[in-house]
């Protein structure tokens, strides 16, 4: 049980700040601001269960701290507190509108009309009246505006400000009337009036609508409902009396700039309303927008630096930036209204950042509140969120960005269009090898079918380009080259569309992005997070270019280097084919010897961009038929090349087309298969960095990285071969310090981890296959159910994206625990898509990783999310 105390709080000075869980948000910031001494009107605060002790009776005495801060008696007839009744919490939560002016009645009139003048006395009133009609006694407003409508036309008046105090009388008395004409009152008595007022709040607390409402908003009912009572800051009467709204940062960037509307003789959020023109709060921004009414600044230089530095003095007090409603009474300066400013996800990070810096925060709170998924409005182009967007579809946000450009139906088409100096949209029913170099000329890619891992999805985050997979609602036709919307259009090649990668959406027509935005701010964030994390980040990286990045991003090495991608580029994709079609292991030796350069030079490039990091490098690891020609004319193509009868490659093709090339020779089963190919892969490997550390004077040792490894003699037999050519190198006088490691990507390895780390140097969790294999569920087909999966809530989420910790979770425990068993120092790291999740980084933090490697772009996202796991670990 709580003790009736603890369900009323008190802000005013001296008193302590409420609890947000207990009394609201609204209501914890006002009472830090007034225990910041600033001018915060005295309050009550009364939770539910103090408001349904109210009912009981007692309110009077709940007002006794107020009317002692005031010096003003509620409902007498001298001096008579006025009060504004607010909701405690803010935004979605609140359920109520706040409720101004109550305390106004036949006997406090009087002295409100000697204190204030009749014209304001009488406007007092009349928004009393207005405002309880609607608040309290549920009346549609727009009954009340056309009585003001009447009234203004009436005089020819263009605002209430021009009416005068018998007119506003006549329209209280009017409003009064529209009231009666209900069957309902507003009391007189102003014990009566609160007691109804607060009679309202509670049945809207329990209204079944709004507890529907709030439930749609995404707020539990068990949230917690307050009140706020607050002493009521007259902003009409005499001298410099209004309200208004400031903020010292902008909404969009986080920028140090002083936003805000100011409007003389009102109240709460008048200003803001449209209902007269407001005056701007600089002289800088009335110019600016070629304003006529002078700003605040101008008219009332003292007051605008007087607000100027409460809100710096909230921000450094309360290390947050606020949007605050404020009211001048009579010149005062009162703070009646205060919420954090509403923020882009940009505006988030600089603010967070820029708090920091100037000591209201310590970097470590920076890092907590900043969203690490939200780290890719940085680094890629982006839609502003008020852009309006002719959406055509909407599919899996597979790569962050946006990008707009003429559509190309294949990546030949794609290259064409780069070379003509506008870098297209590809659009294909799904991608595959052949296709990288598409995707690598175009701006934005597009595909109707795949999921999250799909190619599409890996390739085109790796490469940084904007991703929409799996827009099943289209009908794409590649050789009609025609892309049909669900409403129609058609948009053929060169029709320019733009694809939201960060939203999952297909847009006709370009729309305008902002640039990315990495120095500043974001670098200053980074450096903090790097500083703060025990993970190492490791980068996916497989070519030149992909290592550049992960340099830019900071990348603790290379992760995961998977050698497959090396070969999809032009000229190469042909002798892979012919290797791969080669029907004897001399002629696939050949192929090899083809092969072996390109490879030495890749794995050169890529060791001196890396120079003095770690480089994992996976040996060949997809099924075999991805490397297949497909149509008739890559069989001829191939069949040219090889001197072969193009009948004879179909041949071949169709031998080595597998039932379920996932589970078939994939992964180490090439290279216990043949063995050529791995040997031919060792040996580059090693060359390069032979050549590499001479040229960079950084001795290189590669990390080579056995995939799909099920069983420890796999192992054995790949790993006694790899040190044969390690042997070799030596004796020839090029010695290579090396390791050997495995990828843990199938159950069986899981369970097997003890035997296998006794054999290997480090173990990488290969967490895409280990999700399709303990899940029975195929990577590349997920995304044709997974999105009726998590809207139906059957899964959470889409255990391609973020980790399963029950299941793939605990066998992944279960490996770390029998592998340190055996071997306590072993490294371990993670090198799926789920390094680039921020919730999976968290479980990897508490699962004891040693690193997690991620595609170049979600670097930053991992090493934030990284020292976020660290921190809250720390806690
Ligand atoms: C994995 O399976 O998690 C992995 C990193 O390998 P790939 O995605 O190349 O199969
Ligand atoms: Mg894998």
């Amino acid at each position: 049980m709580r003790d009736a105390g603890e369900d009323i709080g008190l802000i005013g000075p001296g008193a302590a700040p409420l609890e947000a869980g207990v009394f609201g948000a609204r209501a914890a910031w006002l009472s830090e601001a007034a225990a910041l001494g600033l001018p915060v009107p005295p309050a009550v605060v009364l939770t539910g269960a103090a408001l349904e002790a109210a009912a009981e009776g007692g309110l009077a005495e709940l007002l006794a701290p107020i009317e002692a801060a005031t010096a003003r008696a509620f409902g007498a007839a001298d001096a008579p507190l006025l009060l504004a009744v607010r909701p405690g919490v803010t935004g979605a939560g609140a359920v109520t509108p706040a409720v101004l002016n109550l305390g106004i009645g036949p006997h406090t009139l009087p002295a409100l009309t000697a204190r204030l003048g009749a014209r304001a006395a009488a406007d007092l009133r009349r928004r009393f009246v207005q405002g309880y009609g609607c608040a309290v006694l549920g009346i549609e407003s727009d009954a009340f505006e056309f009585a003001l409508h009447d009234a203004l036309k009436a005089v020819g008046a263009e605002s209430e400000a021009e009416l005068d105090c018998a007119a506003l009388e006549a329209l209280a008395e009017r409003c009064l009337g529209l009231i009666a004409d209900t069957g309902a009152q507003v009391p007189d008595d102003p014990a009566e009036q609160l007691a109804e007022t607060l009679r309202a709040v509670r049945a809207a607390w329990t209204n079944p609508r709004a507890a529907m409402r709030l439930r749609l908003r995404g707020v539990p009912m068990e949230a917690g409902q307050s009140v706020i009572l607050q002493a009521m800051a007259l902003g009409i009467g005499p001298g410099l009396s209004g309200a208004g709204r400031a903020q010292r940062r902008c909404d969009t960037t986080g920028a140090r700039q002083d936003i805000g509307r100011y409007l003389p003789s009102a109240e709460g959020e008048e200003a803001m309303m449209g209902l007269r023109t407001p005056a701007v709060l600089t002289a800088a921004e009335r110019m600016e927008r070629g304003l006529h009414e002078p700003a605040l600044e101008e008219t009332a230089p003292a007051v605008h630096a007087e607000l100027t530095a409460l809100t710096d003095r909230l921000e450094a007090g309360l290390g947050e930036s606020f949007a605050l409603g404020f009211t001048l009474e009579d010149g005062r300066l009162v703070l009646t209204e205060l919420a954090p400013v509403k923020r882009s996800a940009r505006a988030a990070l600089r603010i967070a950042v820029e708090l920091a810096e100037d000591g209201a925060i310590r970097p470590e709170d920076a890092l907590a509140r900043v969203d690490p998924s939200l780290l890719n409005d940085h680094l890629h182009p982006t839609l502003d969120p008020g852009t309006r967007a002719d959406v055509l579809a909407r599919g899996l946000p597979a790569s962050p960005g946006a990008a707009s450009g003429p559509l190309a139906f294949s990546p030949d088409a794609a290259e064409a269009s780069a070379a003509a100096g506008q870098p297209a949209i590809l659009a294909l029913i799904e991608t595959g090898p052949e296709d990288i170099r598409g995707m690598h000329a175009a701006a934005g890619v597009l595909t109707v079918r795949g999921g999250m891992t799909s190619h599409a999805a890996l390739v085109a985050r790796g490469l940084g380009r904007p991703a929409v997979v799996g827009a099943r609602s289209l009908a794409l036709e590649p050789r009609a080259e025609r892309l049909t919307a669900p409403d129609g259009r058609i948009f053929g090649p060169g029709d320019t569309v733009t694809v939201d990668g960060t939203e999952g959406r297909v847009i006709a027509g370009a729309v305008e992005a902002r640039p990315p935005e990495i120095t500043g701010a974001f670098a200053r964030l980074m450096d903090w997070a790097d500083d703060r994390r025990r993970l190492e980040v490791r980068a996916n990286a497989d070519t030149e270019a992909d290592a550049a990045n992960a340099r830019r991003f900071n990348a603790g090495g290379i992760g995961l280097c998977r050698t497959e991608h090396m070969f999809f580029q032009h000229g190469r994709i042909a002798a892979m084919r012919e290797m791969i079609l080669a029907e004897t292991e001399e002629a696939r030796r050949a192929a090899l010897a083809r092969l072996h350069p390109m490879q030495r030079a890749d794995f050169t490039a890529l060791f001196r961009e890396m120079a003095g990091l770690p480089v994992v490098i996976r040996l060949l690891d997809p099924p075999l038929h991805e490397f297949l020609p497909h149509g008739e004319a890559e069989m001829a193509e191939i069949a040219a090349l090889l001197g072969l009868a193009p009948e004879r490659v179909k041949q071949r093709a169709l031998e080595l087309a597998e039932f379920n090339p996932m589970l078939g020779r994939r992964g180490c089963r090439i290279g216990i298969a043949f063995p050529e190919i791995y040997e031919m892969q060792v040996r580059a490997i090693f060359e390069a960095a032979v050549e590499a550390g001479a040229d960079t004077g950084s001795p290189v040792r590669p990390e080579i990285m056995i995939p799909l490894i099920s069983a420890v003699r796999e192992l054995e037999v790949i790993r006694a071969r790899i040190d044969a050519i390690a042997a070799e190198m030596a004796e020839s006088g090029r010695p290579v310090d090396h390791t050997v490691g495995v990828m843990i990507e199938t159950p069986r390895a899981c369970l097997r981890a003890g035997d296998i780390a006794a054999r290997a140097d480090f173990l990488s969790f290969g967490t895409n296959d280990l999700t399709q294999m303990l899940y029975g569920l195929s990577r590349d087909d997920a995304g044709r159910f997974m999105p009726d999966y998590v809207s139906q809530g059957v899964f959470a989420h889409d255990p391609f994206h973020q980790i399963d910790e029950e299941g793939v979770g605990e066998i992944i425990r279960i490996a770390i625990a029998r592998a340190r068993e055996v071997k306590p120092g072993i490294s371990i790291g993670l090198c799926g898509e789920h390094g680039g999740d921020p919730a999976s980084v968290d479980f990897c933090e508490r699962a004891g990783f040693d690193y997690v490697s991620c595609s170049p772009f979600r670097l930053p996202v991992a090493r934030l999310a990284a020292a976020q796991a660290h921190l809250r670990r720390q806690a």
